[in-house]
This record gives structure tokens, C-alpha cells and sequence, in this order.
């Protein structure tokens, strides 16, 4: 799959999609998107006001109204993703798409300075996380016609790199996980793919790279053609690729 990345205007018509990390950056915008193209959108995230800010946005421009459900990745354990899972279904009946957006950068620095606490941390927030609402998610994402699942990857989880230590570890393990649900799923109609978005104009990207002028990068609005592809049905045949953004 290559850019150009075309979509047609309300593609997402009538879906219901979960963006995690729905409050800032990329799932901000990706949370817009979809629901500008006609998705109702279940925006998780960590911090509720953030999340009541991307509501109001929705609401303001006309699209489908969304829901909010505030959970901090952090301390969310198995019982929390099913009370989830419950409510999207009473609520919904079925879930045609999920990207798992949410992920903490953790301390970058030398392997052997990587505390314990700091290496759980981020695999809790960007791998255990992420497979606890996946298993979670599945009977709901199995009731819609067809649906897509979308993790985010990163450079560094293809390509490891020096003092990028749990960040690019949890990253490969999130390549992992695609690629095992893709195999598993590839007779169903559930596609699941990642997507690398590349250095985008994010407040991780300004944490990572303080010394780089912002203006340079794309925005993640320039991102949102790949986004919407995937989670329209012009794309029921793509299943187990990790797609760059911004290929170079
Ligand atoms: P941001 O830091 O701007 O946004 C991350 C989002 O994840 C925020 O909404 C944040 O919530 C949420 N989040 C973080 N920790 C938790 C938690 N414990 N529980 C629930 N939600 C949480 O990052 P980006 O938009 O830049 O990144 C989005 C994705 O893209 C990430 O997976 C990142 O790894 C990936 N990526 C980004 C690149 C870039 O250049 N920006 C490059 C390559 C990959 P809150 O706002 O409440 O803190």
C-alpha cells in the first residue's frame, strides 16, 4: 500500500470507531477525521478535559455526536476494557473500527539507566493496554460487516535505536501483535494493520527532539489520508502491513 491514499467523502458513514489518545496529537486529529467522513467516535484517553475539548470540536462542526470515555492505560486492568466492551455494545451493537493511537515515549537514555518502573510503564500503557482492549474488543468488531484494526508503530519499531530503550521495544512488540492478530483473522473480515506516521508536529515529536523547529514536520492533518483509507472499505483487502505515512 502507497501513497497516494484515497478516500471517498463520507466513507466512514455509519461506522462507530474508537481512537485511543483521542485528546491530543494524531488521535485528536484522527478522531476529528473520522467523524468528519461520518463516524460516531468512542474517544478514549487519559485526561478528561482533553477529551471534552475534541467532543466539543465534533459537536460544534455538525458530525456525528461522540463519546467520551476517560481511562488512564495506566492502571486500567482487564475488568475495566470489559465494562467497555459492554457499553459499546448495549450502546452500539458492534464496533467497525479501533485504532490503538495512545502511547507513552517513557525516559529516552542509555539501556543500562532504564529503571524497572520506567521499562513497565511504558509496556503497560503501549502493549499490555493494547492487548487487553483488543481481546476485549473482538466479539464487537466481529458483529460489524467488516472491520479495521489499526496499531501505531513508529521508525524505531522496525529499526532498533540507541537510547530509544522501552519506546522501541514496546513498539516491536506492537508490530508483534499486528502481525499476529492480522494472521489469525486473515479468514475473517476483520483486517488489522499499523501505520508509522513518521516525525509529525506533535507534543511527543517536541519531547524526543527539543532542538527541532516544529514548522519543519507535517501535521497530523497531512497524515489523515492513510488514517481514513484504513478505516474505509476500500481497504476490506489490506491485512498484516505496516505502512509508512510519509515513505521516504
Ligand atoms: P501525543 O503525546 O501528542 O499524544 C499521545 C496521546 O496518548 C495523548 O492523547 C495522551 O493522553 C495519550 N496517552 C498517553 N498516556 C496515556 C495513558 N496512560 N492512558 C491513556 N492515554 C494515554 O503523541 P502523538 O500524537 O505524537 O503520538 C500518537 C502515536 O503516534 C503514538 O503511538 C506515537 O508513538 C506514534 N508516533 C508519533 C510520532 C510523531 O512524530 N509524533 C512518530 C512515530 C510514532 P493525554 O493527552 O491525556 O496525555
Amino acid at each position: 500500500v502507497k501513497p497516494p491514499f484515497k478516500f471517498e467523502k463520507n466513507c466512514l458513514s455509519g461506522k462507530t470507531i474508537l481512537v485511543t489518545g483521542a485528546g491530543d496529537g494524531i488521535g485528536k486529529q484522527a478522531s476529528l477525521s473520522f467523524a468528519e467522513q461520518g463516524a460516531t467516535v468512542i474517544l478514549v484517553g487519559r485526561t478528561t478535559a482533553k477529551l471534552e475539548a475534541t467532543y466539543d470540536e465534533i459537536v460544534k462542526l455538525g458530525y456525528p455526536q461522540p463519546a467520551i470515555v476517560p481511562m488512564d492505560f495506566k492502571g486500567a486492568e482487564e475488568s475495566h476494557y470489559q465494562g467497555l466492551a459492554e457499553t459499546i455494545e448495549a450502546q452500539f451493537c458492534k464496533l467497525d473500527g479501533l485504532l490503538h493511537n495512545a502511547s507513552l515515549l517513557g525516559v529516552l537514555g542509555p539501556f543500562e539507566h532504564i529503571g524497572l518502573d520506567q521499562f513497565d510503564e511504558v509496556m503497560q500503557v503501549n502493549v499490555r493496554a493494547q492487548f487487553m482492549l483488543t481481546k476485549a474488543l473482538l466479539p464487537a468488531l466481529r458483529k460489524a460487516n467488516s472491520s479495521s484494526i489499526v496499531f501505531t508503530s513508529s521508525g524505531v519499531g522496525k529499526q532498533g535505536r540507541a537510547y530509544w530503550g522501552s519506546y522501541a521495544i514496546s513498539k516491536f512488540a506492537t508490530e508483534g501483535m499486528m502481525q499476529t492478530l492480522a494472521d489469525e483473522l486473515s479468514s475473517t473480515h476483520i483486517r488489522v494493520n499499523s501505520i508509522n506516521p513518521g516525525a509529525t508536529r506533535t507534543k511527543m515529536r517536541a519531547s524526543a527532539f527539543p532542538a527541532e523547529d516544529p514548522a519543519t514536520l507535517k501535521t497530523a492533518q497531512d497524515l489523515m489520508p492513510l488514517y481514513l483509507y484504513l478505516m474505509s472499505d476500500d481497504a476490506v483487502d489490506v491485512n498484516g502491513q505496516a505502512i509508512d505515512a510519509q515513505p521516504k
